[in-house]
């Protein structure tokens, strides 16, 4: 069963190891990595305490109407298998971000953990001099304003520059992640939960907590973001010890079909158009983001390699730019119920190909914070449509 994957965002990847886990034979095509290493390096599934349930009472177009919360559980299951995370897709967790408002999200790296807002806690936020995007005087003033019981400081750490990458560099030198974590205890009192920036790898932050003998959590930063970078490399690294054929830098620009049927991907490689055989295609291209769908200046929307419907509202640009959402941003695909993308009479356009993640239409996945789950979700189904269709 030769499963051609396109995109390697967390959809694609996810749908990889699956496909692979299940004895396909996987080759992945891809221009570059996706969201994944933009992202904060969380799972978000749904912006609500129980994602499940308020995903229920969505409109019939949206993709979770179509995605089965057991293809969602499989989805982030497999994804768990890669990269360890605290959190459950059943209930949401609030987090302060590093602005000191409050977000929820589905699962969490184990730094993240204490971060949780809880009743009766008491958080220290600390900056680190000279790192920029966290200015914890700031977020401890709007999280008191909500309630929260916390206040700041700043300890001076030296980096080769001003990001986080830099001070993840810095705090993974012999004896850095110590020191930080003995600066921490000092400015600490009894029963605080201390956070910081995120800039540690989760094996650096353990020996952060340890020295510092409180509570310690890490708080996104803008990206690139380290959890977010991390959370793309293990997944990067679990493809390749699952032996998965991985074209980088490659871009699919059309395909052969035959009886309805896609027989192969065709894939723009430096200069030349090479012709990838398939049984199976899964479609993990992304959205409008990642140039998968295309609007052209006359407000006419394109996907790029199958030239399948791309569905939208009428207006698909409200006009009210710092208001409402964009209808534009919930435009693409529309699928039945084993991902197949289909025309506007709900029929599929190609009998094995599939669609998945941020391609599909009738989310903002931004705003609804409903992106990964409904990547994970549809992978799963995917996969598990190509597999009952080959048994
Ligand atoms: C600004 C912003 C903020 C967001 N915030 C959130 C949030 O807070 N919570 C949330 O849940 N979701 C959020 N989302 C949505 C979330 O990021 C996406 O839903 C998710 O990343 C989709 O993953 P994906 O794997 O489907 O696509 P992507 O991660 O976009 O990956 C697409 C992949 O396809 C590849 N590709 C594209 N075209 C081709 C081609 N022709 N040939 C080969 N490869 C191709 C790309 O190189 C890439 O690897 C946000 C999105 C944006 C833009």
């Amino acid at each position: 069963m030769r499963t051609v994957i396109i995109g390697a965002g967390i959809s694609g990847l996810t749908a990889a190891l699956m496909a692979k886990e299940a004895g396909a034979d996987v080759t992945v095509i891809t221009v570059g990595f996706g969201g994944l290493q933009l992202g904060q390096g969380t799972l978000d599934i749904f912006d609500a305490p129980e994602p499940l349930n308020a995903i229920a009472a969505l409109p019939e177009n949206h993709p979770y109407r179509t995605i089965t919360p057991e293809s969602i559980n499989e989805g982030v299951s497999a994804f768990r298998k890669i990269v360890p995370l605290d959190g459950s897709v059943e209930e949401s967790t609030v987090f302060p971000t590093a602005l000191g408002s409050l977000r929820r999200t589905g699962l969490y790296p184990h730094s993240m953990a204490a971060g949780r807002i809880e009743d009766g806690a008491s958080y220290l936020l600390v900056g680190f001099s000279g790192l920029k995007d966290f200015y914890p005087a700031l977020a401890a003033e709007n999280l008191a304003n909500q309630g929260v019981n916390a206040r700041s400081h700043t300890v001076t750490l030296t980096a080769q520059g001003d990001t986080a990458l830099a001070f993840s560099r810095s705090l993974a030198l012999p004896g850095a992640a110590e020191d930080l974590g003995r600066a921490l205890a000092q400015a600490a009192r009894e029963g605080e939960r201390i956070g910081i920036p995120a800039v540690v790898h989760e094996a650096d932050f353990e020996r952060i907590r340890q020295a510092a003998g409180h509570p310690v959590f890490q708080i996104p930063l803008p990206p690139p973001s380290i959890p977010g970078l991390e959370m793309n490399e293990l997944a990067r690294q679990a493809c390749a010890e699952a032996r998965i054929r991985m074209h980088l830098n490659s871009k699919a620009v059309g395909f052969t079909a035959a009886d309805g049927r896609i027989s192969a991907v065709k894939v723009q490689v430096a200069g030349s158009v090479k012709v990838i055989p398939a049984d199976h295609v899964v479609y993990a291209g992304g959205g409008i983001e990642s140039g998968a769908i295309l609007l052209d200046s006359h407000r006419v929307l394109s996907e790029t390699v199958f030239g399948l419907p791309v569905f939208a509202e009428e207006e698909i640009l409200n006009g009210d730019y710092w208001g409402s959402q964009q209808p534009l941003f919930a435009a693409g695909l529309k699928v039945d119920s084993a991902m197949r993308p289909v025309d506007t009479e709900g029929k599929p356009v190609f009998e094995n190909l599939h669609a998945v993640g941020g391609l599909l239409s009738g989310a903002q996945r931004a705003h609804e914070k409903s992106g990964e789950g409904i990547a994970l979700g549809s992978a799963a189904q995917a996969i598990n449509a190509i597999l009952r269709s080959d048994s």
